[in-house]
Order: C-alpha cells, then structure tokens, then sequence
C-alpha cells in the first residue's frame, strides 16, 4: 500500500507538516521539574464541584512545582454542547478564585502561546496529525455505515465475545487496497479516520499513576475512531495532539479515565510523542441522605454538586477553596495552623498525597470552615461582599442594607475584630435574616420571655429601661446601670447572690437583659445588646420597648 498517495489523498489540503507544529510550539522552557497541567472540560455550561476540584489540582501541582497550568476547552462532542457553555465554566472559576496561567478566559478570549486553546479551533493540528499517521500506517479510512457497525456489535454480543468493538477479524476496512479506498473515495461515501492499533490480546501494558501506583492492563487492540466523518476529531484523539502540543507533562483527570489509558499510551507511541504522566484522581462523593451510602455527587440530584450553588448560597471563595484543599491533602490542616495568614495557593501541594478512594463533601464539614473563615474578616470586607451577593440574589435587601453602608458595616462589626469572634454566620444567603431586626420592627413573642419573668414583671423592666436608658454609655456602663434598677423591680443584681437565694427574688439582672433584648431585637441571642442599641438609637429603642410592652 502507498501510504503516502493514500495521506494525499485523504488529507488533500493538510499543507503543514508535524515538523512545523513542533517549531511553532516548541518544547517550553521552564524550571527543571516544573509541571504543566490542564483542566480540559466539554462546555456543557455546568461546573461540577469535582470539576472545580479537578481544577485546583491542576492549578496548585503547576504552582507548587513552578509550572504552567492552562485551561482548554474541549468542544469536539457537538452533542453535549449548549451555546456558550464556556462562561458559566469561567464565573465559577473566577468565583473562586481559580486561575490558570494560561488558556480559554472566556466565550472567545484565550492568553499564552501554545493556543488555540479550544478544540473546534485546532482542526489543521489533528488533520496535520492525522494525516502523518496515515503516511505511518497507522490509520486508516473507515467506510463502516452505521447499519453495518450495529450488525458487528450484534455479531458479537451472539457470539459472546468477551471484546468488543471494531479490530481484527472484524474490521473490514482494515485492509481495503489503495484501489478500494479510491473508488469509495470517488463514489464519496462517507469515511471516519481509524486507528491501526498493534496491541496484542495476549500481552499486558503497565504505567504507573502518581497516585494510585502501577497499574496493569490489558493492551488496547481496538481500532478506535480518531477523526469522525466530519472530520472531528474524538476526544481521545484530540487530547493526545494537544497534550503533545501543548507541551503537558501530568495529565491530571477523573478516574473514569483511567480504562482509557492503554489507547492513549498507544496513540501517544504511534504518533512519536512522549507518554505523560498520569494522575487519576478520586471521584467526589456523598453520603446519601436517604440510604446513608456513600456515592457520587450527582447533577440531577444534589443541587450542591454544581458549583453555582455556593455562588448563590453566598460560601465566600476562600471558605470553599479552603474545605476543598482539606479533601486534596490531608496535611493541609496542619499547614494551615502553622500558617493562619497564609494564601491557601501557597500551600505546598502534594500530589502524591492525594487520596485514591472517593473523597467525602461533607457541607456539614463546609459550612463550619465556613464560619470560621467569617469570624476572621473585616467588617468592611464583608460589607462589600454581602453587597455583591444581595445584588445578584436578594434585590429588596441590597436596597436596604446599602442604604447606609457606615450603619451596615457598623451592625456587621459587632463582637468582630476581637480576640473570640462570633461564628455566626456561614454564607451570605444566611445575612438578611441574621440582620433583619436593623432594618424592620421585630415582631417579638411574648413566649420567649425568661420562664421566671411574668408579663407583668417585664412590663416593669421595659418601662424602667425606656425612662432610663443612656445610649452613650458603654458595655460596663450599661450592665451597671441595670443593676440600679434591680432592687425595684425584684431581681438581684449579683447572679452569684441569686444563685445563694433564689427564692428572695424574681430573677437576676441577666433576666433584665433578656428581657430587652427579646423586645429590640426579637431574638433570645443576639450580638452585644448593649452596641445593638447604640446603632439604633435611643428613639428606635423606645419604640421597641414599648411596642412589646403592648403586647404582654
Ligand atoms: N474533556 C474530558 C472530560 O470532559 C477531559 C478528560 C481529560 O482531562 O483528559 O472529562
């Protein structure tokens, strides 16, 4: 067969060469064991959390060893796409804060040398590929209709064969004559591009995965599909030339992949390039609510498996970013502690620590790392972000909680910026509940009075506080100051007395407390009462006061 007549025949506008690909994209230079990785999603407008999981180790292993890590957009499965699904891909990295050195930026930008970054656009790449693994035998035209490739897959479930696909004895196409394929050609029936494979049923390959070790399989003796009648390549394919090109040394991805490796290592081989290495990473899993198994996060039904979730939910990046490190190294804690200011991108990642099993999401787990990520910001800096957030997800309350952006970065700075700070709040969404008592009346129930408090006695306390409340007073003031009001009213001002004689009183000065703060604010626990009511001021509070007084 002349191989080189039948390129020329198949590839009739391939006018480059593999040699010109390998000057325009030459081997980069970077820093002695410095990685490049990439994170390689389809655009179907979803990000998944293993996605955004994915993602963080291509980025970290790249940074860890001064590499390159790059985000590529593979776009070759027409089927799967939606019409810009790269931009809800983009948001969800940028909302967290992921961001890869070079590649796909958004619906039509890229940065770096080694682009394009989005498969459709490489087509002259796999054609020029392509073409030279015809030159090489080890492709082929295929003329296969779908009739006849349904038939071979019922041939062989009758015959039980234990492989299945298109090789050996049944593929048909595999040695048609360069006259066959001509007048097939001249006929124009449609044709895929095959691959040649070499493999051997009886022999095994081994590679080793970084983090699961070697791993031994069967060789790959399929005659896959690398270029479809529409001259796309398949992902399989496509990722090899762009590995390839693209200068990857780790290819990083899900395990489902991990079967596929044989055709790759084999297409990798018979295009002359060499094999990277491999890191399988372990799926993100569950425990189910229902049956309490463990399993994989699912589209359809954990809304928490989309990363647009914590969006909307308002989990601030850093506290996402920071759960998820714990899941990808377990040594990560430990890091953290020693480093408490430290940027989590700076942590030395180590892929060899990852785990192989399914890693457990656990919001539960989120949502406390959350908390505490909060407890630690500024109250500016979380004014800034609830603003950002209520804009997108709660119109009515950003209209209010800007208003008066000093007022809602002063109620947010309570019992903040000091040494215990409270960890009450875990993501934005929980905000316009946890403030509402600033912006609108309380509705406070009478049923939460203290037990020992009648309505009666709490009608004394509110009255006493309305004649008497000094708002300029600070905390040790304030507390003082109910206490004067005590012995009127029947409560002990010392707890520590009450406790020796509680039946010589109504209650103690802690009831007073609770008493006001029910009628102000509507809850039983509350931030600082005493700053509480300095934000609202004295007016505010006499309404309150009376208001509940009302209706007891
Ligand atoms: N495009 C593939 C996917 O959507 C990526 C696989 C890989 O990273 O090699 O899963």
């Amino acid at each position: 067969m002349d191989n080189i007549k039948l390129a020329d025949l198949l590839f009739p506008d391939v006018k480059l060469t593999p040699e010109d690909l390998e000057v325009q994209y030459p081997p980069r230079e970077l820093p002695e064991g410095a990685r490049v990785t990439r994170f390689a999603p389809s655009p179907t407008g979803y990000l998944h959390i293993g996605g955004l999981f994915g993602a963080l180790t291509d980025v970290l292993a790249a940074r860890a060893s001064k590499g390159v890590s790059y985000l590529r957009i593979e776009d070759t499965d027409k089927k799967r796409e939606v019409d810009d699904g790269v931009s809800a891909i983009i948001k969800g990295f940028e909302a967290f804060g992921v961001e890869f050195t070079e590649g796909v930026t958004g619906f039509g930008t890229e940065k770096g040398d080694y682009g394009p970054y989005t498969q459709s656009q490489r087509v002259e790449i796999y054609h020029t590929v392509a073409k030279r693994l015809v030159e090489n035998g080890h492709a082929y035209p295929c003329f296969c209709t779908a009739e006849e490739l349904s038939a071979l897959r019922e041939r062989q479930e009758a015959e039980g064969a234990l492989i299945r696909g298109y090789f050996g004895k049944y593929a048909k196409c595999r040695d048609l004559s360069l006259e066959e394929i001509e007048a097939k050609l001249a006929a124009g029936l449609p044709w895929v591009l095959r691959f040649r494979s070499e493999g051997s049923e009886d022999r095994r390959i081994v590679f080793e995965d970084l983090i699961r070790g070697k791993i031994e399989m069967p060789e790959n003796i399929i005659d896959e599909v690398l270029l479809k009648s529409d001259g796309i390549p398949t992902y399989h394919f496509a990722h090899v030339c762009d590995d390839h090109f693209m200068r990857t040394t780790h290819v990083i991805r899900a395990e489902e992949w991990i079967s596929s490796v044989p055709k790759h290592i084999a297409m990798f081989k018979a295009c002359g390039y060499r094999v990277p290495k491999y890191v399988h990473t372990a799926q993100v899993m569950k425990v189910d609510d229902e049956t309490g198994d463990k399993r994989k996060l699912s589209k359809r039904k954990d809304p928490e498996a989309a990363v647009s979730y914590f969006v909307e939910k308002g989990f601030p990046r850093e506290a996402l970013i920071e759960y998820l490190l714990t899941l990808l190294n377990s040594n990560f804690e430990d890091w953290r502690r020693a480093n408490p200011n430290a940027d989590a991108m700076d942590f030395p990642f180590n892929l060899k620590k990852m785990g192989t099993s399914g890693c457990l999401f656990d919001l539960l787990k989120l949502t406390d790392v959350s908390k505490n990520v909060i407890s630690h910001m500024k109250a500016a800096d979380i004014y800034d972000r609830v603003a950002a957030w209520a804009k997108d997800y709660a119109p009515d309350f950003y209209a209010v909680f800007t208003a008066d952006p000093a007022f809602s970065t002063a109620i947010l700075n309570i019992d903040r910026e000091v040494p215990k700070p409270r960890k009450d709040i875990a993501k934005w969404d929980e905000v316009p509940a946890y403030l509402d008592f600033f912006f609108n009346e309380p509705d406070a129930d009478p049923a939460l009075l203290p037990e020992r408090v009648s309505p009666e006695d709490a009608k004394g306390i509110l009255a006493c506080c309305c004649a008497h409340y000094e708002p300029g007073e600070d905390k040790d003031a304030w507390f003082a100051r109910m206490k004067t009001w005590c012995p009127a009213l029947g409560f002990c001002p010392e707890v520590k007395e009450y406790k020796k004689n509680p039946d010589g009183f109504k209650g103690h000065v802690g009831d007073l407390s609770s008493v006001i703060r029910l009628a102000v604010t509507g809850r039983t626990n509350t931030p600082d009462l005493c700053t509480i009511m300095q934000l609202l001021g004295k007016e505010k509070v006499a309404k309150r006061l009376n208001a509940f007084a009302a209706k007891l």
